[in-house]
């Protein structure tokens, strides 16, 4: 009979692997499925400088390594493989992955959220040199540059005017010529000197070899194209939670978005949500680090409550 684990976290971000330290040192058995991309969405991030404890600021993948050591220290068992399919209609709960199938008491969700890229083979060469889907992150690194944010949405504007602190100036490129944001953020993005708007156009290049020189641009209304010289380029598309998995099955909003319904806990008992697959509002590390102690000691509580712990 394989072994039923107190608690397997699904996802390796912040999350996951501060939900995997509280569980382990709770003395749970832990099983973290780490996905074939371990560590996340930080994995794709230079300097990470806002999360508390690294005074000289540290680099992402570097930052997940020390989480994923410290997970291990405590005792949890991972397997760097994406599950393929989970079974929560009766306890233990069943996941499978491409090795097996594993059971546990409860489960942990942290699977996160995906930036929306365009897919353009020169965006995915110039990440992390330039090109940037996180304004908060890496905005400090373009002082006195010029930069442009794609996109027309709330996040496109909050991007554009966090961007205004650091850059000389920041260029909005929206494919329409009205923006999806609401007025309050319209607003205070038209009004910003430092902003200006480029309508009906979409990015169909990234310009440089080792680092962001400009974009080309195609005018979709006029067929036009041309040339914008940027140092900085911010994708604000969009996000999307990595829910796939869950649809049908767990509550979420209606963009995918897990909603928990008891603290961490879903609408399943037992099943708990943590990090940015709840989250489309702070997006941190370290927000979601601290959703992660929170799913493990909820987890923790209930498994208690059941005289499971
Ligand atoms: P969003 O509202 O879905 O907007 C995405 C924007 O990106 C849209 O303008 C869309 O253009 C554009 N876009 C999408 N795919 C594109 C592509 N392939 N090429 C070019 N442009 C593309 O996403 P969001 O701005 O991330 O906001 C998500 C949710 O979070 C919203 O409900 C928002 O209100 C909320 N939010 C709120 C705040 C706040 O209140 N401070 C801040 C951030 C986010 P179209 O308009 O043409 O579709």
């Amino acid at each position: 009979m394989a072994k039923t684990y107190d608690i397997i976290i699904i996802g390796s971000g912040p999350s996951g692997y501060t939900a995997a330290i509280y569980a382990a040192r709770a003395n749970l058995s832990v099983l973290m499925f780490q996905g074939y991309q371990v560590g996340g969405q930080l994995m794709l991030t230079s300097d990470v400088e806002n999360y508390p404890g690294f005074e000289e600021g540290i680099l992402g993948p570097s930052m997940m390594e020390k989480f994923e050591a410290q997970a291990r220290r405590f005792g949890t068992e991972m397997i760097p493989e994406d599950v393929i399919s989970i079974d929560f209609s009766h306890r233990p709960f069943t996941i499978t992955s491409d090795s097996g199938e594993y059971q546990a008491r409860a489960v942990i969700i942290s699977t996160g959220a995906s930036a929306k890229w365009l897919g353009l083979p020169s965006e995915q060469r110039l990440q992390g040199r330039g090109v940037s889907a996180c304004a908060t992150c890496d905005g400090f690194f373009f002082k006195n540059k010029d930069v442009a944010v794609i996109g027309g949405g709330d996040t496109a504007m909050e991007e554009a005017l966090f961007l205004t602190r650091y850059a000389n100036h920041v260029t909005v490129i929206h494919r329409r010529d009205t923006l999806r944001a609401s007025k309050i953020m319209q607003g205070r993005a038209l009004k910003n000197p430092k902003i200006s708007f480029i309508w009906n156009t979409e990015v169909v290049e990234v310009l440089g070899e080792d680092e962001v020189k400009g974009l080309r641009l195609h005018n979709v209304k006029t067929g036009e194209e041309n040339t914008l010289p940027v140092q900085g380029f911010f994708l604000a598309i969009g996000h999307q939670p990595n829910t796939a998995l869950f649809k049908g099955i767990l509550d979420m909003d209606k963009v995918g978005y897990i909603i928990p319904v008891e603290h961490t806990m879903t609408n399943i008992p037992g099943v708990f949500a943590a990090g940015d697959v709840t989250d489309h509002r702070y997006r941190q590390a370290v927000t979601a680090a601290g959703d992660g102690c929170r799913a493990a000691i909820d987890a923790e509580r209930w498994l208690e409550s059941q005289g499971e712990d």
